[in-house]
C-alpha cells in the first residue's frame, strides 16, 4: 500500500506522517493537515455489504493512516467500536419514508455523532505517541458547543499519559449537556465554562496552540498540546468510514444497486461531518450530491450560494445549538482542494477571514462546487419538521436531524431526479428532550429537561438512554467559570497541580 503524506493547508513544506498529524492536531502555521494523495481502496460492494462496521472502519481508516500497522489499526477500531455503543451495528440505517434513509450516528457514549470519532481518537493518539516515543504527556484542549466536550472526555477519561481540558460557552448549552460535562469522572478531566460564545472559545484555544511562549511553558511542566476538535485528522478519517458503511448497507437492503448513486444530507456546523462525506466520495463511494443543512446561523448557505464567506453577521443561539457556529474550521480543507491545492492562496483567504471577517472565492473555485447544495432551516421550521415527521412516520427527530430533514425537503423541491438519500442523524432526541417534546405537543410545560425526558419516553415509547438516566444522581465535579482572557492561566493552573 502506498504511503500517504499529510501536509498543512497553509504551507506545502510542512509535511508529516499520519501519526504526527494526529499528535499535532493543528499545524504550527495555523493550517489543517490534509492527505496529499487519496488512498486507492478497492470498494467491492458485493462483499462489503456483508462486512461489519468494524471491518469497514479498519479498511477505510487503515487506508488513510498508512504509518499505522494493520495490528495497530485493528486494536484502535476494536477498542473504540465495542459495547459502549448500544447497537451492535454501531451506525444503524433506518428507512424514514420513500427514498429517504436515516443514518443513526448517536448510539455511542454521549448519544451524539461526535462519539463516532471521539471513541477512537484516544487510541489513535496514544498509539501515535508510543510510535514516536513522546517524552511529554498529552494535553487535549477542546472548545465545545456542547457535544464534543463530553464525547472527548468520555473517550479520554483515565487514559494514561493524557489530560483533557474542555471549554464550553457558559449558559449556552442545554441542561443535560452541561450536566454530562460537569459530572464527568476521571482524574485527568477538567471542564471550564467561559464567559463568551463557542467561537470565542475556539479562537482562544487555537491561539494557545500557536503561542510559542505558552507551548514552552507547557513543555517545561512535562506536557504537549494536542487537539480533539474536528480539525484533527484523527477525527475526520474515522468519519469517512460510516459513509462507506451506509452505502454497503443500502446495497444489502436492496435500496440501491451497486454503483447507483446516493445523495447525502448533513446537518452542519464546523463542516467536519460533511467533509468526511466529501472524502468518501473522493475515494469512490457512489455519492451524487452533498447537501449542507444549516440552522439560522447560515454562513455556509451563503458561501455555497454566493461564493462569499462572511462571518460578520449576528450570532444566534438556536434550538439546534451544536450547529451555532460562524467559523466552520474544516471548510479550510475544502478551500484548499478548490484552490488546486495551493497553500499560498489558502493562507491568503484564511488571513482575510482573520483580519477582515470575510473572503470571496474565485468563479473557477465556485464551479467546482456543483455537487454541493445548501439550505437554511429556521427554528420554527425545525419544530414543525419534528412534529410533522413524527405524525407521518412515527420517527422522532432531534432538532439537528430535523434541520437536515427540512433541508432535504427543500432540496427535493429543486431537483429533477430523486435518488436514495442518506440523512445523517447526529443526536438522539433525548439529548434535546425539551425542544423535541414541546414540538410533539405544544401544550406541554416542563419543570426541567428531566421532566421532558420522562414525557418524551412516555409519548414515544423509546427507552431513556442510560447516559441520560444516570445524570440525576451523579455528583457535579467541575464548577470552574472564567473570562476568555483567563483561559491560558486556567490551563496552566490545571497542569501545575
Ligand atoms: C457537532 C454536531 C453537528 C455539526 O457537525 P460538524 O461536523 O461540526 O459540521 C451536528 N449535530 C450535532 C448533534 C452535533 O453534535
Amino acid at each position: 500500500m502506498s504511503n500517504i503524506v499529510y501536509q498543512s493547508t497553509r504551507d506545502h513544506n510542512n509535511r508529516v506522517s499520519a501519526s504526527q498529524a494526529i499528535l499535532k492536531g493543528i499545524a504550527e502555521d495555523g493550517g489543517l493537515y490534509i492527505p496529499t494523495t487519496l488512498p486507492s481502496i478497492r470498494l467491492d460492494w458485493d462483499s462489503l455489504k456483508d462486512a461489519s462496521y468494524q471491518e469497514i472502519a479498519k479498511l477505510v481508516i487503515g487506508a488513510f493512516l498508512t504509518d499505522f500497522t494493520a495490528e495497530e489499526i485493528a486494536y484502535c477500531v476494536d477498542a473504540a467500536y465495542d459495547d459502549k455503543f448500544d447497537d451492535q451495528r454501531i451506525a444503524p440505517v433506518v428507512k424514514l419514508q420513500d427514498n429517504a434513509y436515516v443514518l443513526e450516528l448517536f448510539h455511542g457514549n454521549t448519544i451524539a455523532f461526535k462519539d463516532m470519532a471521539l471513541s477512537i481518537l484516544p487510541y489513535l493518539l496514544t498509539t501515535a505517541a508510543k510510535k514516536h516515543q513522546l517524552a511529554e504527556d498529552i494535553v487535549i484542549l477542546t472548545a465545545t458547543s456542547g457535544d464534543t466536550g463530553k464525547a472527548a472526555m468520555a473517550g479520554f477519561a483515565d487514559v494514561p499519559g493524557t489530560k483533557i481540558i474542555v471549554f464550553y460557552p457558559d449558559k449556552a448549552v442545554s441542561k443535560i449537556q452541561e450536566l454530562q460535562m460537569t459530572t464527568q469522572m476521571g482524574e485527568n478531566t477538567h471542564v471550564v465554562a467561559i464567559k463568551g460564545n463557542f467561537d470565542d472559545a475556539q479562537t482562544a484555544v487555537k491561539a494557545m496552540f500557536n503561542d510559542v511562549t505558552m507551548i514552552e511553558t507547557v513543555k517545561s511542566l512535562g506536557y504537549q498540546f494536542s487537539s480533539a476538535n474536528s480539525i484533527n485528522i484523527g477525527r475526520l478519517v474515522p468519519q469517512v468510514a460510516y459513509y462507506v458503511y451506509v452505502y454497503a448497507q443500502l446495497v444489502k437492503q436492496s435500496a440501491l444497486s451497486v454503483n447507483e448513486l446516493m445523495d447525502v444530507v448533513v446537518p452542519t456546523g464546523n463542516f467536519g461531518n460533511i467533509l468526511a462525506a466529501y472524502y468518501a466520495k473522493q475515494i469512490g463511494t457512489p455519492i451524487r450530491n452533498l447537501i449542507c443543512a444549516s440552522n439560522q446561523n447560515n454562513v455556509l448557505v451563503d458561501f455555497f450560494n454566493k461564493g462569499v464567506y462572511n462571518r460578520q453577521r449576528p450570532f444566534y443561539v438556536t434550538n439546534s445549538p451544536s450547529m451555532d457556529i460562524l467559523v466552520s474550521s474544516n471548510l479550510e480543507r475544502l478551500i484548499y482542494h478548490l484552490t488546486g491545492e495551493n497553500t499560498d492562496e489558502t493562507s491568503r483567504l484564511m488571513q482575510q477571514l482573520m483580519t477582515h471577517g470575510h473572503y470571496t472565492i474565485t468563479e473557477s473555485m465556485q464551479h467546482q462546487l456543483s455537487d454541493f447544495f445548501a439550505y437554511e432551516t429556521s427554528q420554527a421550521q425545525t419544530i414543525s419538521t419534528i412534529k410533522e415527521m413524527y405524525e407521518a412516520t412515527n420517527y422522532t427527530l432531534d432538532p439537528h436531524t430535523a434541520v437536515a430533514v427540512h433541508a432535504y425537503q427543500q432540496y427535493q423541491g429543486m431537483i429533477h431526479e430523486t435518488v436514495p438519500t442518506i440523512i445523517a442523524a447526529t443526536a438522539s432526541p433525548f439529548k434535546f428532550p425539551t425542544t423535541v417534546m414541546s414540538a410533539l405537543d405544544e401544550t406541554m410545560c416542563f419543570a426541567d429537561d428531566f421532566d421532558s425526558v420522562q414525557q418524551l419516553h412516555e409519548q414515544t415509547g423509546i427507552a431513556i438512554p442510560s447516559t441520560v438516566a444516570e445524570l440525576t444522581h451523579l455528583p457535579v465535579r467541575h464548577q470552574t467559570v472564567c473570562e476568555i482572557s483567563e483561559m491560558q492561566d486556567t490551563v496552566l493552573s490545571f497542569l501545575e497541580d
